[in-house]
């Protein structure tokens, strides 16, 4: 018990799992907890300060499972193991304990067992690291994926943290005591869910943080890495420090860290992502989501890496201009493609293979994924040996046929047809590979077959033919006979002595003899020694895997390019995608657009085929700013499906796939916003309306004029005139200051009338025919306004009793007529506010004089007095601005 608290007190945050034999033991609280949350019985062992001590165990064989559970439950668990054989401790003294330490922690993010991770998922551990004081302070993010090797860094601020977490998705995410006390930022972290583990602040401290980055990769100085800010080190050694940490000692074979410049990728933030749905739906499923609809990949890596291209579509047209090249490559070539699809099936996953063997935690059925995916590689080479391919597919078959060749050889020669799971199982070296080794499997089996010959024998010699030569853990090898024959056996043998007598059990009586204890210690001498041969190979079969690791990492990711651009002409072809073009232009013009999602639903669900429709945000004439179409039309008509459609035919398009429509132009976006009015989050306690006003301010303080906004039916969470006029004062700052594409749906029919007052303001409606007083949906957007939205009819579609549908109707009646006597465009001009706002907000106003002082006061320079003394000419500079 002494060496199990001072354990459990140097991890007093994780279950310690503490290994006594084949067990995995727990004590105290930790066995309370865990055999609550694994369903598994409770029992004392011993005293501690005169009380039972409470326990419960997982068996060795099972702990992967186990772990599982308790790590999709948020545990950590500490495991220790014993360091030497119990054999040795006993030399030591009857009364000395076998020695045992902690040999990894295992946290959500820091998993790489096959069993405990899911294979088309990154598994990111993140650290976020602040440098500065709170208003000005930079965030340094750096994410891991131990299980890949993935690294990487970026510097973000306060307002685009979010998003860059939900792009990221890390299943841990380290942060110091420190930042934790931060409430906004607490609020934000439960919000997106990842396991929050708080480190001590030293953890992130700057002054060491390149030598411990450098120290890890053994270079000297990280120039060769590139350049990074101070929050980007900070976080990239606090990661690091917890990786050394939950590994005590191993090193996972990280690749350098490299660094993401927001500048590269379109910025996507959380509530944009969560709404087009992306990588799961609202309701967190990945049924349903833009990744199900589109992903046809064959391998692990492959589905990885298009989540990952999809949460981070790319700014750079001449990037996604070579990413589009590879896929019109496999479009253009189909039965390269279905060649190439067919040898990836059988290409396992080599990073995490190559992880789990460098950590010391790999089996026999690592290196048979490495030497699958080695055949698989030279597979895939050969079948694009003789193309004229694209860069970017060119660039990976080049890795490819960089592999060693002798090493794929020398796998196929070793390993055997079959592997174990764990090397300790043996078997897994195919037979003549060693001589040695088939010696001393011969010697093993021989032994084996001389059992039988003797059990042959005995049964004769004894005249008990039903006596059996059988073997346990404990008594080692011993003949059986049932007791009525064992007491025979016993009285013959009086004189002799030479059934010599084990044990009696209830209903049988076992037996040695010198000879069997003779073949015995044979057998287990030519077990043991082919089992070490085996490791012996094993392990240098492992080294030679290591020493071409970087070859193998960089293998593994030309395979997942390949996978993602063969998948991605697959889709294309399959769904009639087109090639977008994307350049450095404003524009925005699809021409048959469709909402990839939808369409194969409606498909899958035998209706009517998706409507395709067209969308031009671009600039009018020569004006560097694009278009806002208000779109109005009824419910149910299909206004939040374009939307959507819109926002991720630019995300495809930029991601480097081809998209749903038939032709399609985008001027790159640099920023995507897309809201629904009307989403609860009740979770961060802020109401409806609240989340859509939050949402609604990000985008107008944020979006430039390469953005692209689409927002559904802000401003409804409220009461009429209050939503009118929010939507409409919207409206008037996305025209005139952030100056973006935008697609702004709404009920609020009034808002068409801006179309005449704004020159870059559009209106587009859903068409609909009315038949026999119910609706008929088109689906078509065409130019244009409506003039209601027909909610009741839709309402009566819905299964609204009728009576509710009558009384309905009549008060809509009324409040018609009594808003034709106050015409729409008399309350709109009465609206002070929209006057007050275009203005400003159009006109690049003169600097305020008041703006003017306060930029020259430099407050650190400043006496109490003086500062005073500043507030008052700011003030009296306001005055006079208000009167002038
Ligand atoms: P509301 O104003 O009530 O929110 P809406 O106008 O936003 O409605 P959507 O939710 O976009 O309507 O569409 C309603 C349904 O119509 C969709 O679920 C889809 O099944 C179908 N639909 C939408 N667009 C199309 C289309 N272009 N072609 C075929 N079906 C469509």
């Amino acid at each position: 018990m002494e060496q199990y608290i001072e354990i459990k007190s140097a991890n007093p945050d994780c279950l310690l799992f503490y290994r006594m034999g084949d067990f995995y033991e727990m004590f105290f609280d930790d066995a309370e907890v865990a055999s609550r949350a694994l369903g598994i019985a409770l029992t004392k062992r011993g005293k501690h300060l005169g009380q039972d001590i409470p326990m419960c165990g997982v068996p060795i064989h099972a702990a992967d499972d186990y772990l599982q559970k308790l790590i999709a439950l948020g545990h950590r668990v500490a495991v220790c193991e014993q360091m030497e054989d119990p054999a040795e401790a006993k030399k030591r003294g009857s009364k000395s304990v076998v020695r045992r330490d902690v040999v990894r922690l295992v946290t959500p993010g820091t998993l790489t067992e096959e069993t405990l991770l899911d294979g088309r998922r990154s598994n990111f551990l993140a650290a976020l690291a602040r440098v500065g004081a709170a208003e000005n302070a930079a965030f340094g993010l750096a994410w891991i994926d131990i299980s890949t090797g993935v690294f990487r860094v970026a510097e973000t601020q306060a307002a685009t943290l979010a998003g860059d977490l939900a792009r990221i998705e890390p299943r841990e995410i380290l942060v110091s005591d420190q930042l934790l006390a931060d409430e906004s930022l607490r609020d934000l972290l439960r919000g997106l869910g990842p396991s929050v583990t708080p480190v001590p602040r030293a953890t992130f401290d700057g002054a060491t943080a390149a030598e411990r980055i450098g120290r890890y990769f053994a270079v000297a100085t990280l120039d060769g890495f590139g350049a990074f800010s101070r929050a980007e080190l900070a976080a990239a050694s606090g990661a690091l420090a917890y990786v050394e940490r939950t590994q005590v000692g191993s090193r996972p074979p990280l690749d350098p860290p490299r660094r993401e410049s927001a500048a590269e990728t379109m910025a996507i933030d959380a509530a944009t992502r969560a709404n087009l749905e992306l990588t799961r739906t609202l309701a967190g499923e990945r049924r349903g989501s833009l990744a199900a609809a589109i992903d046809r990949t064959i391998t692990a890596a492959g589905a990885r890496l298009l989540v990952e291209r999809m949460a981070s579509p790319l700014t750079d047209p001449d990037a996604i201009g070579r990413r589009l090249d590879a896929v019109g490559f496999f479009l253009d070539e189909p039965e390269r493609r279905g060649a190439v699809r067919a040898v990836l099936a059988a290409a396992p996953d080599i990073s995490r293979s190559l992880s789990r063997l460098a950590l010391d935690r790999g089996g026999p059925r690592d290196l048979g994924h490495i030497a699958a995916a080695l055949a698989a590689s030279a597979g895939v080479a050969g079948s694009l040996a003789s193309a004229d391919a694209p860069a970017e597919i060119a660039f990976a078959a080049h890795a490819l046929a960089a592999l060693p060749a002798d090493l794929a050889e020398t796998l196929a020669a070793a390993l055997a047809d079959e592997l174990p799971f764990h090397r300790r199982d043996g078997g897994f070296i195919r037979p003549g590979f060693l001589p040695d080794l088939d010696e001393a499997r011969g010697l093993r089996d021989e032994s084996r077959r001389v059992v039988a010959a003797l059990q042959a024998d005995y049964a004769a010699e004894t005249g008990v033919k039903s006596l059996k030569i059988r073997h346990n853990a404990v008594l080692g090898w011993f003949i059986e006979v049932a007791q009525a024959h064992g007491e025979k056996i016993l009285a013959e043998n009086a004189a002799t002595r030479r059934f010599i007598h084990r044990q009696t059990l209830a209903g049988a009586v076992r037996f040695t003899t010198t000879e069997l204890a003779d073949l015995e210690t044979r057998i287990a001498s030519a077990a043991d020694r082919a089992l070490g041969l085996e490791i012996a190979a094993f392990d240098d079969l492992v080294a030679r895997v290591l020493a071409a690791a970087p070859r193998l990492k960089a293998a593994a990711e030309a395979l997942a390019i390949i996978d993602v651009s063969a998948a991605l002409a697959e889709i294309a072809e399959r769904e009639a995608y087109v090639r977008p073009k994307v350049d450095r232009s404003l524009a925005f013009r699809v021409r048959g657009g469709r909402h990839p999602v939808v369409e194969q639903a409606l498909r899958a669900e035998g209706r009517d085929p998706f409507v395709a429709n067209d969308c031009d945000l671009g600039p009018v004439g020569s004006d560097e700013a694009g278009r806002l179409v208000v779109l109005t039309g009824p419910n149910m008509g299909g206004k939040s499906t374009f939307l959507r459609q819109n926002a991720l035919i630019a995300v495809l398009a930029q991601m480097g796939s081809y998209v749903p429509a038939a032709e399609v132009e985008i001027g790159v976006v640099d920023r995507l916003f897309s809201r629904v009015g009307a989403a609860d989050d009740l979770a961060r306690g802020r109401s409806t309306f609240m989340v859509e006003m939050v949402e609604t301010a990000a985008i107008l303080n944020q979006a430039g004029p390469r953005a692209l906004v689409v927002l559904d039916e802000i401003g409804r969470g409220t009461a009429t005139y209050d939503g009118l006029s929010i939507a409409w004062g919207t409206i008037e700052h996305l025209h005139a200051v952030n100056r973006c594409r935008t697609l702004f749906a709404t009920h609020y029919h009034e808002l068409t009338g801006l179309a005449d007052r704004l020159p870059r303001v559009v209106n587009a409606t859903v068409r609909v025919r009315e038949w026999k007083g119910d609706v008929v949906f088109l689906h078509e957007i065409v130019p244009g306004a409506a003039d209601r939205s027909y909610g009741i009819q839709v309402a009566r579609l819905a299964g609204l009793p009728e009576a509710v549908i009558t009384r309905a109707k009549s008060v809509l009646a009324k409040l018609e007529a009594a808003d034709r006597q106050n015409p729409r465009a008399a309350v709109v001009d009465d609206l002070p506010l929209f006057q007050a706002v275009a203005p400003r907000a159009a006109a690049p106003a003169a600097p305020d004089p008041a703006l003017t002082v306060l930029d020259g006061l430099d407050p650190d320079a400043m006496s109490p007095r003086e500062a005073l003394d500043a507030l008052y000419r700011l003030k009296a500079e306001r005055a006079r601005a208000a009167k002038g």
